[in-house]
């Protein structure tokens, strides 16, 4: 389907969860937060019903995101029921990693065709720093479960944060010379638990083309501008929606983990759906879609959403 912009609409990023067994630092607070009541949160059948709705109304791909998707109890069930859905082309999810030791072959065996690791540092100390508890051993054997489980075209995501982590640019890309992966620069946007971080942590992502000369533009994907070192396996993607605004390539909607759709990550406006089945789902979807604004402005005023990142999922 089109919203009133012209852009077909075929992606859904759905929150299943808005817990993490990790705290990283930009998306959220220190103490967690409060665990919501069971009936708060979207079961396992009102996942898999939107999901089916929203393939009604042309979504071809489905992104299961958090908090973090592999905490949520029921997540497997979740991932049978949407992979299971007629005429969706890709069910894919983003995951922190660090439980994907125990998953990824099971996760691959419900359905799942992708997986996107976000990784913001290849140093233990540092990584316990940025996600306040994780350890980054896990992560990695993640990644290694990953493969194992024949997983392809392996994306890892990290955000650039000046001053934290912008001198491993250099070792990031390395990886691409024998990992087949997509290592995903993010530029960080100012929401929630950084909205107000000093300006010199927003870093454009054209520095890593700035520190690595070797990288040459390669066919784009999606809101990524996609470079490679020639010869080397993997790819190097750029997501820049600070400095090079692409709400107009924008093919997406969110459901967050309390069922509201909202038709652009940036703005407040939201739509419940709770409660409503068939038809009913599908016209709030659609209307959801027509109301997609034309574009954020993150960079004139900051971002209208008062969510933090973990309630919606990226
Ligand atoms: N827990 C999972 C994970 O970390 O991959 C999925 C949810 S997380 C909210 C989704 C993505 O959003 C992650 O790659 C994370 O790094 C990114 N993210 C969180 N806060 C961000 C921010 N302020 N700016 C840019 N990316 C952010
Ligand atoms: Fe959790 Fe992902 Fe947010 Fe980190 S970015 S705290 S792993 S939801």
């Amino acid at each position: 389907m089109q919203d009133n912009c012209g852009r077909t609409i075929r992606y859904l990023r759905l929150s299943v969860t808005d817990l993490c067994n990790y705290r990283c630092r930009y998306c959220m607070p220190e103490a967690g937060v409060e665990k919501r009541a069971h009936r708060d949160i979207l079961s396992v059948e009102e996942c898999v019903e939107i999901g089916r709705a929203a393939v009604n109304c042309g979504v071809k791909k489905i992104r299961l995101t958090g908090g973090e998707p592999l905490v949520r109890r029921g997540i497997l069930d979740i991932c049978r029921g949407l992979s299971a859905i007629e005429g969706l082309e890709e069910l894919c999810m983003t995951t922190n990693g660090s439980l994907l030791p125990q998953l990824a072959a099971v996760l691959k065996e419900a359905g799942v065709s992708r997986l996107n690791v976000s990784l913001d540092t290849l140093y233990p100390d540092r990584f316990s720093s940025i996600t306040r508890c994780g350890c980054l051993a896990d992560v990695l054997a993640g990644l290694e479960a990953a493969e194992r489980a024949r997983f392809t075209h392996l994306k890892c995501n990290v955000v650039l944060i000046g001053g934290l982590n912008d001198d491993e640019i250099g070792d990031f890309v390395a990886l691409t010379e024998h990992h087949p992966w997509e290592i995903r620069f993010i530029e960080l946007m100012p929401m929630g638990q950084c909205a107000d971080w000093e300006q010199h942590c927003f870093l454009p992502a054209e520095e890593v083309l700035r520190r690595v000369p070797a990288l040459r533009p390669c066919e784009s994907s999606g809101t990524a501008a996609r470079y490679r070192v020639p010869g080397w396996r993997g790819t190097v993607g750029l997501i820049e929606p600070m400095s090079h605004r692409f709400c107009s390539r924008c093919d997406r909607i969110r459901v967050t983990a309390d069922g509201k759709l909202k038709p652009c990550l940036h703005s407040d406006a939201e739509l419940s759906l709770r409660g409503l089945h068939g038809a009913e789902l599908e016209n709030a979807i659609r209307r959801g879609i027509a109301q997609k604004p034309e574009q954020h402005h993150l960079t004139d005023g900051g971002s209208d959403t008062s969510r933090n990142m973990n309630e919606i999922g990226g």
